[in-house]
This record gives C-alpha cells, sequence and structure tokens, in this order.
C-alpha cells in the first residue's frame, strides 16, 4: 500500500482538539485518533519522510478527512487568540469568542465575536462550496464578517495555517462592513496632507485680501498730484463758479 503522508491534522483523544502533526508528540504518545475513522494514529516525526500522522492499523485506506479537520483547527486558532489582521482596517481586536453560533435559528456561523461593541463573525473556507445564504445575510444586514480563505492549507506547517488566519489579509474577505464604517486613521494619509495646504492657502488669501482693502479705506491708494495738476483743478473749479 502507497504511503499515505498527508495527514497532518488530527484529533486529540482527551480534549477534542485538532493538532498538528507539528505540535504533537511522536508516536503513540500523540494520543491522537483520525478525525474521519476515529482509529488511533501514530506521529511519524522522522528525517527521511515529511512528519505525518499514520493510522496504528496501516490497512485502513482512509484519508482523515483532513478538510473537516483543517476547518476545526481554524477555529481553534481565532478562539484562543483576541487580535486578526484584517482588510483595510489592520489589526483588530475582539472579545467574547462563540464557537458554531447559530444566529436568527437558520445559519451556523464559525466563530462570533464582539467587536467596537458590535457582532463581528469569522467564517473559514476550506472549500469552495456556496455560502451564498449565510453571505446575503451579512450583505444585506450589514452584519461585519470576515471570511478566512485557507484552501489548500492542511498541506502546510502550523505555522503558516496560523499565520494565514491571524496575520495575512490577501486571503480574506470583508462581507457586510459599510465603506462609512472604516475609521478616519486608514485614510490615505497624502490626500490630508493635500487638503491641509489648500486650506492653507485659501485662509492666507482671504486674510491677504481683507487686510488690503482695509489698507486702501485707511490709506487711499491715489498718488499724490502735482503743483501743476492742482493748480489746473482749482481754474477749473473757478470758471465753473463764474459760470455758475
Ligand atoms: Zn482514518
Amino acid at each position: 500500500m502507497a504511503k499515505n503522508h498527508k495527514i497532518k491534522l488530527a484529533k486529540h483523544k482527551q480534549t477534542g482538539e485538532i493538532i498538528h502533526i507539528d505540535k504533537a508528540n511522536k508516536g503513540l504518545l500523540c494520543n491522537c485518533e483520525c478525525e474521519k475513522c476515529h482509529n488511533n494514529l501514530i506521529a511519524h516525526q522522522g528525517k527521511k519522510e515529511p512528519w505525518h500522522f499514520q493510522h496504528e492499523n496501516n490497512d485502513i485506506s482512509c484519508n482523515g478527512s483532513q478538510e473537516t479537520a483543517l476547518h476545526k483547527l481554524g477555529k481553534q486558532i481565532l478562539m484562543g487568540h483576541n487580535g486578526i489582521n484584517i482588510p483595510v482596517h489592520g489589526m483588530i481586536n475582539y472579545t467574547d469568542q462563540i464557537e458554531e453560533k447559530v444566529i436568527e435559528n437558520r445559519l451556523r456561523v464559525d466563530v462570533a465575536a464582539t467587536y467596537e461593541n458590535q457582532d463581528i463573525y469569522f467564517e473559514i473556507k476550506v472549500s469552495h462550496s456556496n455560502e451564498e445564504a449565510k453571505n446575503e445575510y451579512f450583505a444585506k444586514g450589514h452584519h461585519k464578517c470576515v471570511e478566512i480563505d485557507l484552501i489548500d492549507a492542511y498541506k502546510s506547517s502550523y505555522e503558516n495555517i496560523e499565520y494565514l488566519v491571524l496575520k495575512k489579509t490577501t486571503n480574506k474577505e470583508l462581507i457586510g462592513w459599510n465603506s462609512e464604517t472604516i475609521p478616519d486613521r486608514h485614510k490615505d494619509s497624502r490626500l490630508n496632507w493635500f487638503e491641509t495646504i489648500i486650506y492653507i492657502a485659501s485662509v492666507m488669501y482671504v486674510i491677504y485680501r481683507i487686510g488690503t482693502s482695509i489698507y486702501n479705506l485707511i490709506c487711499g491708494n491715489k498718488k499724490p498730484m502735482s503743483k501743476q495738476q492742482y493748480m489746473r483743478n482749482k481754474a477749473k473749479q473757478f470758471r465753473l463758479f463764474n459760470v455758475l
């Protein structure tokens, strides 16, 4: 039978938690069972082959339901942390996590939590299955959801899976987040500088116009009259006086 190196995620028999091969104890000391068939697994952590779990009874042909296990591991990581890096908003903190919360009596959400006094939902995506009903609920009701894409990540190291869940942003999609909920601090700072310069320039122009108007009013802007001009004006006034 061909060796199967693909099982990297197993279920711990006592805690029920998903254990990655990178974090397991060696051999049968891992105390793990298969997520699918529930038979005992042995942790192989040698130098020759990639680390993997193997069924204790090697005759069993079983793939170990790695997508299901990965889905559980994703939830487990979210439940065990309080911060996540997401698109647009960057690092955000959440509290009061609830696993497998049922909302509206019909939709089961992977992890529900509280973020800035509002509900936030996390969905772990491990396959291309259609979640239209759920996404419609988030989008139409403006319920904040972060969808985390972990497709094919069951082949990855534990470190990488944790990175995909908590740190990377390009594998995440925001559903139901209004654009107006984006805080000001995330606006383009170059735009703010441009706006400030235009504002200061406008204020200075208004001050300049008011200043020159006041100056003209008080001091006048006429050139002093020459002597000849003064005499001509006087003569004009005299003639006009005579006519009258
Ligand atoms: Zn199995």
